[in-house]
């Protein structure tokens, strides 16, 4: 069935309207109809079924048939810190690591990814919206402008609330993949998290994934300072876009639902 997302949808009207470049994503990319069935979601946990009673290229409107709770997200508060990467590949990994669920992305400004082009933000979220929406998620994660390194490790860089508090307090849990060196990402989840109970309760989970070129020793000595566990993917060198993939899979498999059945 369709859905589209609707962050500001009024869940106590009869009818749901959809203007704009929303209205057109349905009736020409979808190809929604009169009386089709679509899902709405707000991001928040809450959707709407509804059957569209006009469907028009620049408005849709729908009436709602029920609202009901739909909570497909992880159980964990990933935040992928991902060095920033040449060409497209930046989409694809905002795509797929939506679909794996991670709650928020930082693009990061690196001594090995000094890119000029830092602008793609608004895209990243474009793209992380239609992954979200195909994946059947309620949540779109949220996508940072790209941040220094040092800045994000000096805990001035926003969370996904808008303040710093997580960093700021010294919670912060995570790790920094690096192939040089590091531990078995399973042994070091054991270590730091499982011994602490049910340690998620919201509290982000780190993963700092380097450019093409690498963190450099500087980077990850600063990062280890900063209480990051150094671990490791393997004996095989990945691409990047392979290693923020992998390390997703690993975390919510390890520690979140994806070992779970439906
Ligand atoms: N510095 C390397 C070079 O140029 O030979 C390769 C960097 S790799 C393409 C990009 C990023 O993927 C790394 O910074 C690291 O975060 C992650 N990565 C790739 N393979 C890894 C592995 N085996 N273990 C941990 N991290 C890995």
């Amino acid at each position: 069935m369709p859905r589209i997302f609707l962050p500001s949808i009024d869940f106590k009207g009869h009818t749901v309207s959809i203007a704009g470049e929303k209205a057109h994503y349905l009736t020409s990319v979808l190809r929604c109809k009169k009386d089709d069935e679509l899902i709405v979601f707000n991001g928040k946990g809450r959707c709407l079924r509804t059957s569209i009673r006009k469907a028009g290229k620049r408005e849709v409107t729908a009436e709602v048939l029920e609202e009901f709770p739909c909570d497909p997200e992880s159980p964990l508060n990933i935040v992928l810190v991902q060095g920033l990467l040449k060409g497209e590949k930046m989409d694809l990994i905002v795509g797929k690591t939506t679909e794996l669920g991670v709650k928020e992305i930082i693009p990061l400004i690196t001594e090995r990814s000094r890119l000029r082009e830092t602008r793609k933000a608004m895209r990243w979220r474009k793209i992380a919206e239609e992954a979200s929406r195909q994946s059947g998620r309620t949540e779109v994660p949220v996508i940072r402008d790209p941040v220094e390194f040092r800045e994000c490790m000096g805990g001035t860089g926003p969370d996904r609330h808008g303040d710093t508090a997580p960093r700021r307090r010294g919670e912060v849990k995570g790790f920094i993949f690096w192939e040089d060196r590091g531990s078995s990402l399973n042994e070091a989840i054991k270590k730091i998290f499982v011994p602490a109970g049910h340690p998620f309760a919201g509290l982000p989970i780190h993963l700092l994934v380097g450019p093409e070129g690498g963190f450099t020793r500087e980077e990850v000595a600063l990062a280890e300072g900063k209480g990051f566990q150094v671990v490791s993917l393997g004996r095989r060198i990945l691409r990047a876009e392979t290693a923020a993939i992998s390390a997703v899979t690993l975390v919510q498999f390890l520690l979140g639902d994806m070992a779970e059945g439906r």
